[in-house]
């Protein structure tokens, strides 16, 4: 009666005491929840990988006064390729830890937070090339703005209302969308936005994980860290927390 049982992913976990972590997940049916690893320090712990960071499982808990414990896992996604590689490492540690500084009282969108998230590190996992991974990166970020209710304005001017068409524009990251030119005359936002970058990120949104489309085929990797990193300083704005992944991503990135 007080077991139930749920998919989640493991994001983040500490050390309880010598035997037992806690690991924090983001599940399917109760957003984000904290269980108890037990013995899974030691070398015979039937939890074993599965309470590793970055794996989905299927869980059976224990409902606990404080806190709940994990009975038993089995693993539904342990994304394999992610392990292998640190740009993809590094981009699924991001879209986790995205998920946990939203999380709190995500409660009633946890099956599509769930679902976005497990589709972002399988998309991630199985890419072939930075670009790829960056794609998906962004689809996640402007996804799951929308189900937040931070949804990026791409169409019309933020200020005035009107419809921007092909022209140049500008995007402001502290509101979170499109400035047209004139309106920009008196704001000076500095980021300036050629409309090809908008229409991609446009697609971006619409267009599910899986599909690949011209704009994806068309996006250089360059336009594709532009585009990422907008949208975190955008997604930073809304989380208040540091993004501490992303300091280190960028600096990969540099390398
Ligand atoms: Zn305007």
């Amino acid at each position: 009666m007080n077991n139930y049982v749920t998919e989640a992913i493991n994001l983040k976990s500490y050390s309880l005491n010598d035997a037992d972590k806690i690991v924090v997940m983001y599940s399917k049916d109760n957003g984000l929840i904290k269980g108890v690893a037990k013995g899974i320090k030691k070398p015979k712990s039937k939890l074993g990988a599965r309470m590793d960071l970055l794996v989905a499982n299927t869980l059976q808990l224990l409902k606990g006064r404080s806190m709940d414990t994990i009975l038993q896992a089995q693993t539904i996604n342990h994304f394999r390729k992610t392990r292998e590689n640190m740009d993809k490492l590094m981009i699924s540690s991001y879209v986790s830890e995205v998920v946990m500084n939203f999380g709190e009282g995500s409660e009633s969108a946890s099956k599509e937070i769930y679902e976005l998230l497990y589709k972002a590190l399988s998309r991630i996992s199985d890419s072939n090339d930075k670009k790829g991974m960056l794609i998906a990166a962004i689809k996640f970020q402007l996804k799951i703005l929308l189900i937040m209710g931070f949804c990026v304005e791409l169409d019309t001017c933020l200020c005035c209302g009107e419809r921007i068409l092909n022209e140049d524009m500008y995007f402001s990251t502290t509101m979170g969308g499109a400035i047209c030119k004139e309106c920009n005359n008196a704001l000076g936002v500095r980021l300036k936005m050629n409309y090809k970058i908008r229409d991609f990120l446009q697609a971006m949104l619409q267009f599910d994980f899986n599909y690949e489309s011209d704009y994806d085929k068309k996006a250089t990797e360059k336009v594709c860290q532009v585009c990422f990193d907008l949208l975190d300083d955008y997604i930073k704005i809304h989380t208040n927390k540091r993004q501490k992944s992303v300091k280190l991503l960028k600096e990969l990135v540099k390398v």
